[in-house]
C-alpha cells in the first residue's frame, strides 16, 4: 500500500464521521491522535445514512470514493444501514470497492474491565476474510419458496488471507495461527481455506499451525479462550466469532478493527452506530481509539501507536482504582461515569505514561503478502464437463418427478442419476423421510464416459436440448455444470448419493 502525504509531509486520510455515535467516537480518537503528535491531514467525507437519504443507493458518494482513491487510508465511524432505504450496507460497499480483503479484529484483556475471563490474560486476533463467502451477497429467489445465497470461496482469496494471517502473526510476535473452518461439511468452499492454510503454514516454521472446526472454535473460545493467538477464518464465521471474542473482553465498546487490502486500508470499530446513545456524550470511544492505534501502526507510526495504547491502559487502570469508567463498564447512571469527552481528556492527559501491569506489545511493520493478481490463479491441466445439475421448480413429489424427468431424457446423451431436495437424495427413493420443498436438483450425467478417467465430454448443444426437454414439463430455474478438473470431480455428492 502506497501512503500518500500532502506538501507539508502530513499523511492523507479520508475521515468519515459516520452515523449515530460515530461522530462522537471519531472526534475523541482524532483529538487523541493529534495530541500524540501524529501529522495527519484528515479529509472529511460522508457515507451511510445521510447519503442514503439523498437517494444514493450505495450509501457512498463519488466524492468519498475519489478521496479514498487519493488517500488510500480511511478512518471511519460506524455507518447505519437504515431499513427501508439503501439496499446494501455502505460499510460492505466500502470494503468491497477497495478490495480490503482482510478484516483484523484484535481483543485483549483490559485493566478494570471486569468480565468472567478477567485475569486470564486474553490477547488474540481474529483474521477474517472480508470480501468473499456468503457476503458476496449473490442471492436469488429460485422458486417462490426457496432462497439461495452463493457461497464463493476462491483459491486466490484463501491464499491472500492465509498469508496475511501468518504475516500479521509475525508482525505481532505471535506464536500460533488456528485456521477455523467448517470444512468437514463444506469440503470445497471451507476446505479451500483449510488446505491453503495447511500449505502456507509450512512456510512459517516459527509459528504453530493448527485447524479447528468453527463450531468447536466457538465452544473453545467460551471455554478456554487463552489457547488462541491468531484465528484465521472465512467471512461469515469471522463475523460471528469476532463478536463473540469482543464480548470476552468487555464488549463492543473495546473492539477495534482494520480492513486491509493491497491498495487501501480502512480502520473502524467493530460496533455499529448504537443509535440509542447518539448525541449523548456517553458512548465508550475505546474501540474507535484503538482502531486509530491499528491505523498508526499500519502507517508505520509505531511510537505514537504505543504511546496512545499505553495512555488508554493507564486511563483504564486509574479509572478502575477510582471506581470510574465509561457507562458500558460501570453503568450509565453511575455518578462516577465518564462522559465520552471526559474520558478522552483523561487519555490525552495520560499520553507519555506507561501501565505497570498491562504491557503494550512490540510490533514490527506488517509485510503485506504479494499474491499474483492474474484471474487465472489456478491453472488446470484438464477440464471436462460430464453432466449438469438442473434445478427445477416443481410441486410434484419425487416419485412423480423422477420418472417424468427420466422419460424426458430418453434418447439424450444425459441420464438422470438422482434427484435431491435441499441436498438430500430423494430419487431413486432411499427410504429417507424428507419434507420436500418446491425446488429439486436433477443430477444428469453422461450415459457413457462420465466415470473418472473417462474421456467423454458433454457438448453444450446436448445440455441445451436436455434443458429444453425437461423445461417443456418442469420449470427449470438454475443450471450448474458438473466438471472434472484435473481428473477430480469438481462437485460434491448429495446426502445419500452413491
Ligand atoms: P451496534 O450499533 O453495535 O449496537 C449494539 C449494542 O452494542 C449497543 O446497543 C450497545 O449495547 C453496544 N455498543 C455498541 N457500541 C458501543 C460502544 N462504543 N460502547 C458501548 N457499548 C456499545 O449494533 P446494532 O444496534 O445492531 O446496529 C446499529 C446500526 O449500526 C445498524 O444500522 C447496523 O447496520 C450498523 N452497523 C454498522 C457497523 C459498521 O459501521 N462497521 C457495524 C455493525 C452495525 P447496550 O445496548 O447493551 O448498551
Amino acid at each position: 500500500m502506497q501512503l500518500k502525504k500532502d506538501s507539508s509531509g502530513r499523511y492523507l486520510c479520508t475521515f468519515i464521521p459516520g452515523d449515530g455515535v460515530g461522530p462522537e467516537c471519531m472526534e475523541s480518537a482524532k483529538r487523541i491522535i493529534e495530541a500524540a503528535g501524529v501529522k495527519i491531514a484528515f479529509e472529511v467525507f460522508d457515507a451511510g445514512e445521510s447519503v442514503f437519504k439523498k437517494g444514493i443507493p450505495s450509501g457512498v458518494p463519488q466524492e468519498t470514493i475519489d478521496s479514498v482513491n487519493r488517500t488510500r487510508l480511511v478512518f471511519k465511524g460506524p455507518l447505519g444501514t437504515p431499513i427501508g432505504y439503501g439496499e446494501k450496507s455502505a460499510n460492505v460497499t466500502l470494503r468491497k470497492l477497495f478490495e480490503t480483503y482482510a478484516n483484523i479484529r484484535p481483543v485483549r484483556e483490559l485493566p478494570g474491565v471486569k468480565t468472567p475471563y478477567s485475569g486470564r490474560k486474553l490477547d488474540l486476533v481474529v483474521v477474517r476474510e472480508n470480501v468473499e463467502d456468503l457476503y458476496a451477497g449473490i442471492e436469488h429467489m429460485q422458486t417462490p419458496g426457496v432462497a439461495q445465497c452463493l457461497k464463493l470461496i476462491s483459491a486466490k482469496g484463501s491464499e491472500k488471507i492465509a498469508r496475511l494471517a501468518y504475516e500479521f502473526a509475525r508482525s505481532e510476535g505471535r506464536k500460533s495461527v488456528a485456521c477455523a473452518t467448517k470444512s468437514n461439511i463444506m469440503k470445497m468452499t471451507e476446505g479451500t481455506l483449510k488446505r491453503t492454510c495447511e500449505r502456507v503454514g509450512k512456510e512459517y516454521k516459527d509459528i504453530d499451525s493448527w485447524h479447528v472446526i468453527i463450531d468447536n472454535c466457538a465452544h473453545q473460545l467460551v471455554k478456554k479462550p487463552e489457547q488462541f493467538d491468531v484465528i484465521v477464518t472465512t467471512n461469515m464465521n469471522g463475523d460471528i466469532i469476532s463478536d463473540l471474542t469482543s464480548a470476552l473482553i468487555g464488549g463492543l465498546g473495546f473492539a477495534p478493527s482494520a480492513n486491509l487490502g493491497n491498495e487501501v486500508a480502512i480502520f473502524e470499530a467493530v460496533h455499529g452506530s448504537a443509535p440509542k446513545y447518539a448525541g449523548k456524550n456517553c458512548i465508550n470511544p475505546t474501540a474507535v481509539i484503538m482502531s486509530g492505534v491499528l491505523m498508526l501502526r499500519h502507517i508505520g507510526e509505531l511510537e505514537a501507536a504505543k504511546k496512545i495504547e499505553n495512555a488508554v491502559l493507564v486511563t483504564l487502570e486509574n479509572a478502575a482504582r477510582e471506581g470510574r469508567g465509561t457507562g458500558d463498564v460501570i453503568g450509565y447512571d453511575n455518578p462516577k461515569v465518564y462522559s465520552t469527552s471526559a474520558y478522552t481528556d483523561a487519555i490525552i492527559a495520560n499520553l507519555g505514561k506507561k501501565s505497570e501491569n498491562f504491557f503494550a506489545r512490540d510490533y514490527k511493520p506488517l509485510v503485506m503478502p504479494v499474491v499474483d493478481r492474474n484471474p487465472e490463479f489456478v491453472k488446470a491441466k484438464s477440464l471436462r464437463t460430464i453432466g449438469a445439475d438442473i434445478f427445477v421448480h416443481s410441486t410434484l413429489m419425487p416419485g412423480d418427478l423422477g420418472p417424468s424427468v427420466e422419460r424426458l431424457l430418453e434418447g439424450s446423451p444425459l441420464k438422470l442419476k438422482m434427484i435431491s431436495n435441499r441436498g438430500t437424495k430423494v430419487y431413486p427413493p432411499t427410504g429417507a423421510i424428507t419434507d420436500n420443498v418446491d425446488q429439486y436438483r436433477c443430477r444428469c450425467m453422461l450415459r457413457t464416459g462420465a466415470e473418472k478417467g473417462g474421456n467423454a465430454e458433454l457438448a453444450d448443444r446436448d445440455l441445451l436440448t436436455a434443458i429444453e426437454k425437461i423445461g417443456a414439463k418442469h420449470r427449470w430455474v438454475h443450471i450448474e455444470k458438473l466438471q472434472e478438473i484435473d481428473g477430480e470431480p469438481g462437485f460434491t455428492k448429495a446426502q445419500g448419493e452413491d
